[in-house]
């Protein structure tokens, strides 16, 4: 691949740079390159330029992503605070790129009095992210609100599409391959008179059930249908239990724990633990909602 020597780039390319450093869990081996586009023209520079081999991961916030030790052979595509432009469209919808945080598309959304985006505060992810995981808190879902997304394929080629062209379910959507979201059409409500934002007051019943402030990915599993997968975890015992530094959290069993001296392979090895020994328990298979990615070290 040309694009580190490529003259006309104008973003930013690192070399081996550690994922560890962009990941909740703070976890991961090495990225062989890892790029910031400048703009939306650029990033389609940069994709033009990879062989069809090259391997392509798009990471947001990294707050649902577990990379394993060994690093990423390829190209990680971080567009996190470089494609952020956002606004409300002449038909009151509002547009929005993929690097913008959720905490920002809620204040956006506090901002313009448009109901219904409160629960975006509550995913520490990018928009991308959210897009990508159908991302949902506090009885919203990000679906729920796409109107449209904007797409983008390993040639750089962009296209619009209706959000009715797309599978979706449940922290799940199903993505043309070798395509990615790089911006979204929401439609919200407008807020009713006297209709008022409690971004706090979610924020801090959020802060009373989750070990917020400690590194983690949020749940690492799907609740089953009808079932909420931290009571099966805390109902086979497993609330608390460590596997090497790897911890299942004590406040929130669907919440695996990391810290400086933990290993992508302790957490993996402690998501496959927990998973056997509630299927064996409860006879049921937890689906891991977190996306694992990389090389063992
Ligand atoms: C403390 C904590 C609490 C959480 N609470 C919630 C919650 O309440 N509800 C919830 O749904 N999630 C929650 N999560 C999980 C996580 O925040 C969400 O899944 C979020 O949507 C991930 O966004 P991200 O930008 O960090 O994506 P990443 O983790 O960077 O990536 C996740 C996946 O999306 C893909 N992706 C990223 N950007 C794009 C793009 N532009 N186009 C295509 N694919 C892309 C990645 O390749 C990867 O497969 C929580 C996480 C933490 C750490």
């Amino acid at each position: 691949m040309s694009a580190a020597s490529n003259q006309n780039l104008k973003g930013r390319l690192l070399r081996d740079e550690p994922m560890a450093r962009h990941t909740s869990w703070r976890l991961g081996g090495p990225a062989d390159y890892y790029y910031v586009p400048a703009d939306l023209d650029d990033l389609r520079l940069y994709l033009q330029q990879l062989d069809a081999s090259d391997k392509i991961l798009w990471v947001g916030l990294g707050s649902n992503l577990l990379v394993r030790d060994g690093g990423f052979r390829g190209h990680v595509i971080a567009p996190l605070g470089a494609l952020k432009t956002s606004r409300v469209e002449e038909d009151g919808s509002l547009y929005v790129e993929c690097g913008i945080s959720c905490a920002k598309l809620a204040k956006i959304c506090q901002r313009q009095g448009f109901a219904g985006g409160d629960f975006f505060a509550g995913i520490p992810g990018t928009v991308g992210g959210a897009l990508a995981m159908n991302a949902g808190a506090f009885g919203g879902e990000t679906w729920s609100v796409v109107e449209s997304v904007d797409m983008i394929d390993r040639q750089g080629r962009l296209e619009r599409l209706p959000a009715s062209q797309f599978e979706v379910g449940y922290r799940q959507v199903r993505l043309p391959q070798g395509h990615w979201f790089v911006a979204a059409r929401l439609r919200f409500e407008q807020r009713a008179d006297g209709e008022t934002s409690n971004i706090r007051e979610l924020l801090q019943r959020r802060n009373q059930t989750q070990p917020i402030g400690l590194p983690s990915c949020g749940s690492v599993f799907k609740n089953p249908p009808g079932k909420f997968a931290a009571q099966l975890i805390e109902g086979a015992g497993l609330k608390g239990y460590c596997l090497g530094q790897a911890c299942v959290s004590d406040k929130h069993a669907n919440f695996i724990i990391s810290n400086d001296a933990t290993t992508s392979a302790e957490v993996e090895a402690l998501i496959e633990h927990v998973r056997s020994t509630v299927a064996q328990r409860y006879d049921v298979e937890l689906e891991t909602e977190v996306r694992v990615v990389g090389e063992t070290a």
